[in-house]
C-alpha cells in the first residue's frame, strides 16, 4: 500500500475532522469544555473499533484511553502506548479571533499543531489498518491526557502505569522545525527557595535580619548549578513589606533544566548543602515538581533507527534532535521505555496566534505513524 498517496487521497476527510476537533474549543482549566472535546473524539475512536476507557477527573478534565487490536487480545503481552493530549493554551472564544482556515499548504487554528492533529492522525492510521485488514505486531494502547499543558499528578500517574506495561512509546507532539524527531528532551525541576530572616526598622537594619540581601547572595551561588548545559532561569521572586522595614521574608522560584537523571541528583545535592550566609538567616529548598529527562538510552537509539529505516521506504528521510522542554513522553521515558517523539506534523507557532501546520507533513507523518503501529 502506497500510504502516502493514501492519506493524500483522504486529505479532505483528515482536515474535516481537524476542523470539528478544533471547534470544540479545549482550554486546560475548562473541564467542561475538555470533557465536550474528548467525548466527540471518543465517540470517533468508538466508530472505528476501538474500546474507550474513560477515568473520572474532578479537576482536570477526563482522562481517555483507547485499545486497538482487533483479534489480540488475548496473546499480545508487547504492547505500544501512543500519547496525545486534547487540552491546549487557547481559552473558549479564541477561535473567533484565530479561525480555522487552510491557506496554500497551511493550515492554521488553535491547537491545530499541539496538537489536535495528532488526535486525527491517530485515528486515521487505526482506521486506515481496520479498513483495510492490516494486523498490528503489537496491541495499541492510545492515552490521551486533559492537563498536558499545566502537567497534573492523576495524568502522570496514568502514564507511568500505562508506560510500564508497553514496550515502546510513540508521543504526537509537533515535530521539530523542518520535521525533526525529538529524540531527547532535558529534564525539569521546579524549585522553591525561601529565605526567613528577621524583621527591623529600616533605619537602623543592623538590628535584623534582611531575607532579600540573602536571597540575592543565594542567587548568587546558582553558579554552582548551571554546570554544563544545565539552564537555571530564577522564573518567579518575591519579598519583603515595605521599604522601610528589613525584610524578613523573600522567596523565589527556579526553573532548571538538564539532560541527564545524574545531573537531576548533582543539582538536589548541591541544593540541599546550601547554607546561609547571613547569621540568623534561615533558608529553605523545596522541590515543587519534577520531570525526567528523555534520554538517549541504547533501547531508544534502536528504535529510533527502526524508524528512520520504516520512514525511508516511504522516501521519508528521518532526523533527529534535541530539546529543551518536557512532554509526556519524558515522564513515559522515566520508567525506562523507549520513545520517539515529535512524531505529530512540521509547523510553527506553538502557543502563539500563528499556529499552523504543514499540511504534506500531516499526510506524510500519517503515513509513518501507520507504518510504526503496524510494524514496529
Ligand atoms: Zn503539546
Amino acid at each position: 500500500m502506497n500510504f502516502p498517496l493514501y492519506y493524500k487521497s483522504r486529505q479532505g476527510e483528515m482536515i474535516h475532522l481537524l476542523k470539528q476537533i478544533t471547534a470544540l474549543e479545549s482550554p486546560t482549566n475548562d473541564k467542561k469544555a475538555v470533557d465536550a472535546c474528548s467525548s466527540f473524539v471518543a465517540r470517533e475512536f468508538k466508530k472505528i473499533g476501538c474500546k474507550v476507557t474513560n477515568i473520572p477527573q474532578k479537576d482536570i478534565g477526563d482522562l481517555v484511553s483507547f485499545e486497538y487490536a482487533p483479534g489480540r487480545l488475548k496473546d499480545a503481552d508487547d504492547e505500544i502506548l501512543v500519547l496525545a493530549h486534547i487540552d491546549t493554551v487557547w481559552p473558549v472564544g479564541k477561535l473567533a479571533r484565530m479561525p480555522f482556515y487552510v491557506t496554500g499548504s497551511k493550515l492554521f487554528g488553535p491547537g491545530v499543531l499541539d496538537m489536535k492533529a495528532g488526535l486525527v492522525m491517530i485515528h486515521s492510521a487505526l482506521a486506515a489498518m481496520r479498513s483495510l485488514d492490516i494486523k498490528p505486531q503489537k496491541r495499541i494502547t492510545v492515552f490521551v491526557n486533559s492537563a498536558e499543558e499545566t502537567g497534573h499528578q492523576a495524568a502522570h500517574e496514568v502514564i507511568r502505569r500505562l508506560a510500564k506495561r508497553a514496550s515502546l512509546v510513540l508521543c504526537l507532539e509537533p515535530a521539530l522545525p523542518g520535521g525533526k524527531l525529538k529524540t531527547e528532551r532535558k529534564g525539569r525541576l521546579v524549585v522553591r527557595l525561601e529565605i526567613r530572616g528577621r524583621a527591623a526598622h529600616g533605619g537602623s537594619p543592623e538590628k535584623g535580619v534582611n531575607a532579600i540581601d540573602e536571597l540575592i547572595i543565594q542567587l548568587m551561588r546558582l553558579k554552582k548549578v548551571r554546570a554544563g548545559e544545565t539552564t537555571v532561569n530564577v522564573g518567579l521572586i518575591g519579598g519583603g513589606e515595605k521599604p522601610n522595614i528589613v525584610a524578613e521574608r523573600a522567596w523565589a522560584v527556579l526553573d532548571i533544566r538538564f539532560w541527564k537523571a545524574l545531573d537531576r541528583e548533582r543539582i538536589l545535592r548541591t541544593l540541599k548543602a546550601w547554607e546561609p550566609s547571613l547569621r540568623g538567616a534561615r533558608v529553605k529548598v523545596s522541590v515543587e515538581s519534577t520531570t525526567p529527562p528523555m534520554e538517549r538510552t541504547k533501547a531508544s537509539a534502536q528504535l529510533f533507527e527502526r524508524a528512520r529505516e520504516i520512514a525511508a521506504s516511504i522516501g521519508l528521510a528521518l532526523d533527529g534532535g534535541k530539546t529543551g522542554g518536557g512532554s509526556d513522553a519524558s515522564i513515559a521515558a522515566g520508567v525506562g521505555v523507549p520513545a520517539l517523539d515529535g512524531l505529530g506534523p512540521d509547523g510553527d507557532g506553538i502557543h502563539a496566534e500563528n499556529e499552523h501546520l504543514l499540511l504534506p507533513s500531516l499526510v506524510e507523518r500519517t503515513a509513518l505513524l501507520t507504518l510504526l503501529l503496524s510494524g514496529l
